[in-house]
This record gives structure tokens, C-alpha cells and sequence, in this order.
């Protein structure tokens, strides 16, 4: 039997319209079928409580007692509320909360291993390990992300190691400009930041 003409049977079997023979491939399909049988007891709660439903003819204290345990529909949340004598704290808290969560994806995304760099021929790439080799010598900068960095020779820019490894300088190393490395998403949306910033000021 199908989901569907279990779905369909299930209401007929409530309605009392299923021959024996119907109940049995029902029944048969409702031990088989774990998503059928939740939906059945479902269908079987909603029928009860259906049935039992006339509450106009219940006694008044009764039906007074049912509708004040209901909750009240026209109570709005307490964030509701909050929101709407709030106005602009709201909306400086909902950009807050994009502006991070836009970082964070930034973030999840910087987790992949990267070289960049103007000189890359001049580098040697083993799987996640990046190596300026002894007596070479490489023009630019040089940035890695997550990836082991080792400099055995000439750097004649910057080196920036994210969320990596920099092994310590060999004595033929030289690199000419600064050396930085960041460990942290912190220091890693600084960099962002700075690095977006920078490239405003002077264009390149
Ligand atoms: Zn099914």
C-alpha cells in the first residue's frame, strides 16, 4: 500500500467506511511504515478531541474554566513589546546581529586553505605546507590561510600567516617587510576590516 492511500484510508477507517479487509492492509502498512504510524496517531488524537468537541453544550462553568486556560490570542510576545517601545535599540541590536553573523560566515569560509601573493611561481606548495625555498627569492607579499608556512629564503614583502603555523625563521631566511600572524576570528575580522579599510585609503 502507498503513503497516500494510507493517508486516505486513515481518515475513512476514523469515519468508520473501511471494509475488514481495508483495516487489515491498513493496519499492515502502519507497522511498516514508522511516518504513516505517527501521522495515524496524530489523526487519531485530532478525531478524539474532535469528537468531544460540542462545547456549547457543555455546562457554563465547564466551557468558562476551558477558554480562561486558553492561552489569550491577543497577548503579543514579550520581545514584541519590547521591540515596538524600542524602536532604534532594536534596530541597532538586528544590524548588530547581521554584521556579526555576515563575519562569521566570512570567517567559516577563510577556514579553507589559501595562498595569495604577487610571486608564486617562486614558491614551493606541499599539500597545506607553503615553503620559500633557500637561495630563492620572492617579490610581494605573501599571505597563507590555514596552511604551514616556512621561510628558508628570501621574502621581499610581507608575510601573513591566518589561523596557521609558522615554523621558526631558518638563518637564510630574510623577509623584508613585517610578519604577522593571526590566530583568532578576532583578529581575523581586524584584518578584514583594516585590510578593506586600507585598500580605500590608498587604492591598491
Ligand atoms: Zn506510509
Amino acid at each position: 500500500m502507498k503513503c497516500n492511500v494510507a493517508v486516505m484510508n486513515m481518515h475513512d477507517y476514523l469515519d468508520g467506511d473501511l471494509s475488514r479487509e481495508e483495516i487489515i492492509q491498513l493496519q499492515q502498512h502502519l507497522r511498516d511504515c514508522p511516518s504513516c504510524h505517527t501521522r495515524y496517531e496524530a489523526l487519531e488524537r485530532t478525531d478524539a478531541l474532535a469528537k468531544c468537541q460540542p462545547i456549547e453544550k457543555a455546562p457554563e462553568y465547564l466551557s468558562d474554566r476551558v477558554m480562561k486556560s486558553l492561552p489569550s490570542p491577543r497577548r503579543p510576545a514579550a520581545w514584541t513589546t519590547w521591540v515596538r517601545r524600542h524602536p532604534a535599540m532594536s534596530a541597532a541590536a538586528l544590524f548588530i546581529v547581521v554584521m556579526l553573523s555576515s563575519f562569521v560566515s566570512m570567517w567559516n569560509q577563510s577556514q579553507e586553505f589559501s595562498v595569495s601573493g604577487q610571486d608564486l611561481e617562486h614558491v614551493v606548495i606541499q599539500g597545506k605546507k607553503v615553503i620559500v625555498p633557500e637561495g630563492q627569492k620572492v617579490n610581494g607579499d605573501l599571505t597563507v590561510v590555514n596552511g604551514d608556512v616556512q621561510v628558508l629564503g628570501d621574502l621581499e614583502g610581507n608575510l601573513t600567516v591566518i589561523d596557521g603555523n609558522l615554523s621558526p625563521l631558518a638563518s637564510t631566511a630574510h623577509i623584508a617587510g613585517q610578519i604577522k600572524t593571526i590566530d583568532r576570528a578576532v583578529d581575523w575580522v581586524w584584518y578584514k576590516v583594516s585590510s578593506y579599510f586600507g585598500t580605500l585609503a590608498y587604492g591598491s
